[in-house]
């Protein structure tokens, strides 16, 4: 059962429900909530749920439905974010776990790890302890394998997972092993579950060849009742009666086991159907499905593996499916993890030169930053629900706090000020283009920089009070933008008044606070329950392909990307023919991508221009050590070269980052 504690509980009130509930054989479990404190108690003995609700700091007692209650949405509302290591799975992340069936060597295995770190995997698999179908075929390397898998993983900075087939080889993995992976033959394997589960840390678990979702949420709860907390499921194909592929990839579970359960769901495309090609179409549904991640083989040479072969993806075909997975990434609402990127791996010879350097006195990731303060704020305009609010907790999770400002200029200043750490600003809308105000702040503000940026697709929804509907709606609220992107649906209810504010979480607000049914709000779906609203309409926005990029800026110095992928800059190009070709000509010195060209007013000088570019590693190229040299140089080269030749007048970076990082 779940026991919902009172707000402001005593501490020795607390202390004795739970001993109440101890002696009665149960466990508790206390699960401390952003709203509520709830204990959650599971045992064998059935107790009269009134007998606990009588206990002083007691508000409500909710029985557990389910014969799995650990792992219920019933126990835990909040989704579970497993930490590997700093590599995160779950909550608004995609992460992507790859590597060979099975490690075969240590060449194999090495080389595997750095195609699939290079790509984008945060984590490395490979089988050391095969459950081979037949007793004749390779069985996987066994404890060297392990140690193997280890050593290839710490040289590309990747957790490590592998599966484990019995509790007895517990103690030559446990030095070496961040994830254990059950496979789907073992899964009801309760012994070995329970074994596991004591040891505390994460497991994967998947899904049995012909085990129902239920059965497959009770293995699970045999490792959650035995003592870990960090149990990822893994869709990993079911047997039918199709024989044109290995298994039969079950997408409708994701979703049912998504509002079942509040534990994280992977998709393994490569065992669902076994054929090379196959895999990444299969591996994309399962995002699109709503899958925390996948997990899939790829071998570096797929013809010479010694099992799953056919189902290995080329080391290219494993790039591609990467790149793929980040166009989609958005469209679910979720940012692609990446690999945390220590400062320490910055190495002196990595260091950009010039005026640059400054930037690192402190060399800190933002990650680190927020680690060692071990509190952070970010400041964003608008009010709670507003995008840029869904892009805070996009970007850090929850490892930020934010502070709610009522402009753009504010949240520069607050950063400036030390208010905050951080701020969020947007820059560009894939439909509206720039959004100029930020860009004439950037260029304003020179205590600032940007250290990262993140894109959220926008979604809106006609939000009310409860009680009314589309006929009872004279007024409509909202930020002047969402009228404008909402415009269709808006000419379908020519007599609706509208009353621009600014910004949706305000309309939201304004329109609870009336309680009056004829007012509506425009604003994202999340706003709703923000403000006890209910969704009269979602998806009311002309075009669905609509996202927003921000950018999160941060005071000047205070943090660095010790891998950057992505600068933006602004200078003004000489007043000589060719200037301009020549500066952008150096971008295509370095072999980068110049993706973005804009020209602003300065202001007090009129009909001269500030250019303001973005620029990044062509597609395909990976941010490295090595590659992130090319951007480096060529801002340096601007920098410095560019001025002296007279080519340049006041070249100003506005940031060197990793565009599709998130901490
Ligand atoms: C594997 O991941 O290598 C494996 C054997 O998977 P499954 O247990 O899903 O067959
Ligand atoms: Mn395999």
């Amino acid at each position: 059962m779940v026991i919902v504690l009172e707000k402001n509980i005593r501490e020795d009130d607390k202390q004795r429900i739970r001993s109440f509930l101890e002696k009665r054989s149960l466990k508790v479990n206390e699960i401390a909530g952003e709203e509520e404190t709830i204990f959650g108690a599971v045992g064998r003995l059935s107790l009269d749920p009134r007998e606990v609700e009588i206990l002083p700091g007691v508000q409500r007692v909710i029985p557990i439905s389910k014969p799995y209650k650990m792992a219920s949405r019933e126990f835990k509302r909040e989704n579970t974010v497993v930490d590997v290591r700093g590599v995160k799975i779950g909550g608004s992340r995609i992460s992507v776990i790859a590597g060979p069936c099975a490690v075969e060597n240590r060449e194999q295995i090495f080389e595997a790890a750095k195609c699939v770190a290079e790509s984008g995997a945060v984590m490395l698999r490979g089988g050391a302890y095969k459950p081979r179908t037949s007793p004749y075929a390779f069985q996987g390397l066994g404890a060297e394998g392990v140690k193997l898998l280890r050593e290839a993983g710490d040289a590309y900075g990747l957790p490590v997972v592998t599966e484990i087939v019995s509790s007895e080889y517990i103690p030559e993995m446990i030095d070496y092993v961040d994830v254990y992976q059950v496979g789907a033959r073992n899964m009801q394997n309760f012994e070995l579950l329970k074994k596991l589960g004591a040891l505390g840390k994460p497991v994967i678990l998947k899904r049995g060849l012909s085990a129902t979702i239920e059965e497959w949420l009770m293995a699970a709860e045999y490792l959650l009742s035995s003592g870990t907390n960090d149990v990822i499921l893994c869709e990993r194909g079911i047997r039918t009666y199709e024989k044109a592929t290995r298994n039969t990839l079950d997408l409708s579970a994701i979703p049912v086991v998504r509002s079942l359960t509040h534990l994280p769901i992977i998709v393994d495309p490569s065992h669902a159907v076994g054929i090379r090609d196959k895999v990444p179409p299969m591996g994309l549904a399962g995002i699109a499905a709503g899958a925390d991640g996948i997990i899939v083989e790829v071998h570096p040479c797929p013809e010479c593996a010694m099992s799953d072969g056919a189902q290995s993806l080329y080391p290219e075909q494993f790039e591609k499916m990467m790149r793929d997975i980040e166009v989609l990434a958005p469209v679910v609402g979720k940012v692609v993890s990446r690999r945390p990127v220590r400062s320490s791996a910055l190495s002196v010879e990595n260091r950009p030169e010039g005026k640059v350097t400054n930037a690192l006195s402190a060399a800190e990731s933002v990650a680190d930053y927020i680690r060692r303060k071990g509190s952070a704020v970010c400041a964003y305009s608008g009010n709670q629900g507003a995008f840029a609010d869904q892009a805070i907790t996009r970007y850090f999770d929850d490892s930020v706090s934010k502070l709610a400002v009522d402009s753009f200029r504010k949240v520069i200043e607050a950063v400036v000020d030390g208010r905050a750490d951080f701020g969020m600003l947007p820059i560009e809308n894939s439909l509206a283009g720039s959004v100029y105000e930020n860009y004439d702040n950037l260029s304003l503000y020179e205590d600032i920089e940007i250290v990262g940026s993140v894109t959220i697709r926008i979604e809106h929804s006609l939000l009310a009070v409860k009680g009314a509907d589309l006929n009872t709606i004279r007024t409509v609220y909202s930020h002047p933008q969402p009228f404008v992107q909402c415009a269709d649906f808006l000419a379908g209810h020519p007599e609706w008044k509208h009353v621009e504010t600014d910004s949706t979480g305000t309309a939201a607000r304004i329109v609870a606070e009336s309680g009056d049914v004829t007012n509506a709000a425009i604003a994202s779906e999340v706003t709703g329950p923000l403000y006890h609203l209910e969704i009269l309409k979602t998806g009311i926005e002309t075009n669905p392909l609509n996202y927003t990029r921000f950018v999160i800026v941060a005071g000047k110095g205070a943090v660095v990307c010790p891998v950057p992928n992505f600068s933006a800059v602004i200078f003004t190009a000489a007043n000589e023919p060719g200037s301009l070709y020549k500066a952008l000509g150096l971008f295509s010195k370095y072999g980068l991508n110049l993706t973005k060209l804009e020209s602003r007013p300065i202001h007090g000088e009129p009909w001269r221009y500030r250019f303001y570019a973005n620029i990044a590693l062509p597609s395909g190229v990976a941010a490295s050590a090595v590659s992130s040299e090319r951007i480096r140089s060529a801002v340096n080269e601007l920098q410095t070269r560019a001025v002296e030749d007279n080519i340049v007048e006041d070249v100003r970076v506005l940031g060197l980052y990793d565009s599709a990082a998130s901490v």
